[in-house]
């Protein structure tokens, strides 16, 4: 029931990679705002592309230049439980769907795979939610507000969230959020908007996700041991 996790770009900064180039240049040249626009305006010449003064900028770890570009995505079909690791990131914007004032008309929840694949667990998972869900309906309908009888709800109540978020924060939420080690609704969320936003800055996000990818596993004991399938899969997304 319900949890079909839907991940939309909805807005981006437009040319983020030129963007982030500019501000990389401008760093370093004394060159008025409207030169280095023309410079980058001839950008398919050779000789000034983008990427080798991104890749060398970047390479020296001066990623604040990747600030000047931000992405919206709209997420739906994710659990209480994730949206709640999401937003521990705080080098971002949230607006998400209020339990305080949006009723919870139906139940709207999601069923991890392992209680999913069996049966039996999945039966009693149904009954207990949707018990939850009956007494919601029964405390609204005696005038209990929304924003008190949504102390029952279970982490599994579906949200819906929109998050802007920087390429350098998306950057480092790639690597700790695609990693094996986070939990799978946020690894599956993670990937798909990994996947939106390298369509639209492929160099920026060529090398993102966990830190196997770009370089080595930096989760010692924890790792999961699988970096060359893992570095396969997002080299490819
Ligand atoms: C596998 C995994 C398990 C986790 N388990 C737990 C857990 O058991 N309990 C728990 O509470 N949390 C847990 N977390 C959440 C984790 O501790 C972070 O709160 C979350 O990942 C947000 O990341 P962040 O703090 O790096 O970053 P962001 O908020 O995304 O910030 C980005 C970076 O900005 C800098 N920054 C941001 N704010 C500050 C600040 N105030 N001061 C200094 N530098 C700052 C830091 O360099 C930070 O890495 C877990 C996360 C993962 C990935």
């Amino acid at each position: 029931m319900g949890g079909a996790l839907q991940v939309t770009l909805l807005k981006f900064t437009p040319d983020p990679e030129l963007t982030a180039a500019l501000a990389a240049r401008l760093c370093y040249s004394d060159s008025s705002i409207a030169g280095l626009i023309d410079k980058f305006s001839s950008s398919e010449k050779p000789g000034v592309p983008i990427e080798n003064l991104l890749g060398r900028i970047l390479k020296m770890g001066h990623t604040s230049v990747l600030e000047h570009a931000s992405f919206t995505l709209g997420i739906e079909g994710i659990s209480r439980a994730t949206s709640h690791q999401l937003v521990r990131h705080r080098l971002a914007s949230y607006s998400q769907q209020s339990q305080r004032y949006v009723k919870a008309s139906r139940p709207d929840y999601v069923t991890p795979e392992t209680i999913a694949k069996d049966p039996k667990k999945k039966r009693r998972y149904d009954e207990a939610v949707k018990g939850v869900y009956a007494l919601y309906k029964e405390l609204t309908d005696a005038g209990v507000p929304a924003e008190d009888a949504r102390y029952i709800l279970p982490n599994a109540a579906c949200t819906k969230i929109i998050v802007t978020m920087n390429a350098r924060e998306l950057l480092h939420f790639f690597k700790l959020r695609c990693c094996e080690r986070a939990q799978w609704e946020i690894r599956e969320m993670a990937a798909r908007m990994l996947a939106l936003v390298k369509k639209e800055a492929p160099f920026i996000f060529k090398n993102a996700g966990p830190s196997c990818v770009g370089a080595v596993c930096s989760e010692g004991d924890m790792t999961c041991g699988k970096a060359k399938v893992i570095r396969e899969k997002f080299r490819k997304l």
